[in-house]
């Protein structure tokens, strides 16, 4: 693992959070992206070398929804940049960790991600994120 990528929040309201962050960071987010197979509108804001991602559900079919649904709004995941996500994903497989899929998915922000089952991790769902931009 090289660095925290990002940390991932689940807002209900996703242009209310968004002038909050605004406010809070000084500035505004840098992208805005529908993610049509998480069933997610995200927007992320820059601190130099983190990131922070806001995640809105676009349907109710979303694990988004379900989350805040049982837990409320708050801290989703956190992700974690590797180099090569597939010898990651094997590696912790190897080691016992559940993944929740056996391929990596393409996700947002032009990454290639993959999560390991929060009941296993001490609650926090937590996501291996590969760059796929160049
Ligand atoms: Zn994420």
């Amino acid at each position: 693992m090289k660095k925290i990528d990002h940390i991932g929040i689940a807002v209900k309201d996703l242009a209310h959070s968004s002038d909050l962050y605004r406010r809070l960071l000084g500035y505004g987010s840098y992208k805005t992206e529908i993610v049509d197979t998480e069933k997610v509108i995200t927007e992320f804001f820059k601190i130099n070398e983190s990131k922070l991602e806001l995640l809105q559900a676009s349907s109710d079919e979303s694990a988004i929804a379900k989350f805040i649904e049982k837990r409320g709004e708050g801290i989703h995941h956190i992700a974690f940049a590797v180099d090569n996500i597939v010898d990651e994903m094997a590696r912790l497989k190897a080691d016992g960790f559940q993944l929740l899929s056996e391929k990596p998915k393409k996700g947002a922000d032009n990454k290639l991600v993959c999560f390991v089952h929060p009941k296993a991790m001490s609650g926090v769902l937590i996501e291996l994120c590969e760059s796929i931009e160049r």
